[in-house]
């Protein structure tokens, strides 16, 4: 679903900057997403990194699954949006096929050669868990299924593109996520916000109506797989303006390049974190 429409972004046309020349960073200033964003606002070291000099690094096995069950959803969605009836059987081939594809190009960080294995078996068990237990009934035919869209923000803002995995009348927006542990329904809606006000905007884009609200479903990696869905209400106007926020630092920082190391609990998991801390000068 493709839209050209323009969103207000609350200001006047005068207050709107020119796109910095792209020059030096034509690739970052094509578009925005949700996770270039959210990347911008937790580290923009590490966003230099990974959109600027586009640094490669082996993709970790946790990401990895999560795509395997995403593919899976998909096409079980795919499934239900056009009133074909769900195998499981077919199901699982297709996560064979999808992993033998995959893998071997997705340079993935497996610790022990039998990591790759185990990881398989979990992905699958995952997408059982959500067969069994997610509230919705299998032949009920969704609103929207991997919702690919794009949008116009204004003048001097690149477009906003994004892919909502599932849309469930009456427009509510799903997005399935993985996790080790139980999320916290709080942190949850914080740790996402940026990500879901992108899709508010895509949605109201493309249909022109107001979305109804999210439902984060997490497929939770315990020994006895489980589900938890959180819900939530609509993006406020205050979420909004804050975005918008979000877009005018990453718009000026880019074209200044503030690529501003942000020290914090999450380096552990960075993927730059040696190349960080040597140009920082720590050894
Ligand atoms: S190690 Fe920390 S400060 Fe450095 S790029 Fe990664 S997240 Fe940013």
């Amino acid at each position: 679903m493709t839209s050209n429409a323009t969103v207000s972004t609350g200001r006047s046309p005068t207050a709107l900057r020119v796109l910095p020349d792209p020059a030096e960073n034509e690739e970052v200033l094509r578009y925005l997403s949700a996770s270039r964003l959210k990347c911008w606002s937790g580290c923009r070291r590490q966003f230099y990194y990974r959109y600027v000099a586009r640094i490669e690094t082996p993709t970790a096995p946790a990401l990895f699954l999560g795509q395997a069950v995403h593919e899976l959803l998909r096409l079980y969605n795919w499934r239900r949006w056009k009133g074909e009836s769900h195998d499981a059987d077919q199901l699982r081939n297709e996560l064979e096929s999808w992993w033998t594809h995959e893998a071997p190009t997705a340079n993935v960080a497996w610790k022990k050669p039998e990591d790759e294995g185990k990881a398989r078996d979990q992905a699958w068990s995952l997408v059982e868990t959500y067969l069994e237990q997610q509230p919705e009934a299998p032949n009920g035919k969704p609103e929207g299924v991997e919702v690919q869209v794009d949008c116009e923000l204004g003048s001097g803002i690149p477009p906003l593109i994004g892919i909502i995995d599932l849309v469930r009348a009456p427009g509510v927006i799903i997005d399935y996520k993985t996790a080790a542990r139980s999320p916290d329904p709080t942190m949850a809606a914080h740790q996402h916000l940026t990500q879901l006000c992108c899709y508010a905007l895509l949605f109201r884009e493309a249909t022109g109506r107001k979305e109804s609200g999210f439902e984060l479903h997490h497929l939770v990696k315990t020994k006895q797989p489980k589900m938890a869905i959180h819900c939530l209400d609509p993006m406020t106007s205050t979420q909004e303006a804050q975005l918008f926020f979000l877009i005018d630092d990453y718009l000026d920082g880019i074209a200044s390049e503030r690529w501003l190391p942000s020290p914090g609990q999450h380096c552990a998991w960075c993927d730059y974190s040696d190349r960080c801390r040597k140009e920082s000068g720590i050894s």
